[in-house]
């Protein structure tokens, strides 16, 4: 683990279906500078250790969430749900024609 890190987006990219993207950026955030909050930043071996612990903390949390996130998206956007979208209008159209 070296002395950089990321957060938001450029940490884990999520599916905009929870609504959650920004709320994990503000949340990275937080957690970061809570970590750094109680080192000494010219120790660098004291910096690595807190963004390690930054990055397990934020892991254990973001990773479910972008996997459902993923999951539910796929729900919404999936082929198959197009095509009954598609069914579905093609139908209500039909219904008001007659
Ligand atoms: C369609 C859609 C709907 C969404 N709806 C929601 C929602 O309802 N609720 C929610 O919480 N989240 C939502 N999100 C997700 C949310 O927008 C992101 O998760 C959030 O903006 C991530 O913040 P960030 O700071 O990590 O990245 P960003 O907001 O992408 O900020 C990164 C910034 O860095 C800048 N940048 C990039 N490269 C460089 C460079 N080389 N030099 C300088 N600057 C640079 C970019 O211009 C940008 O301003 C949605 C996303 C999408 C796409």
């Amino acid at each position: 683990m070296g002395s950089i890190t990321l957060l938001g987006d450029a940490a884990h990219p999520i599916r905009p279906s929870l609504g959650l993207g920004t709320t994990l950026a503000l949340q990275d955030a937080v957690t970061l500078a809570e970590v750094l909050d109680v080192i000494t930043p010219t120790d660098i071996p004291s910096v690595s250790a807190a963004l390690s612990r930054y990055e397990h903390k934020r892991i254990e949390i973001t990773t479910p969430l972008q996997q459902k996130a993923s999951e539910q998206g796929l729900a919404f956007y999936s082929d198959d749900q197009a095509d009954r979208l598609k069914m579905g209008c093609e139908a209500a159209l039909a219904s008001r024609k007659q």
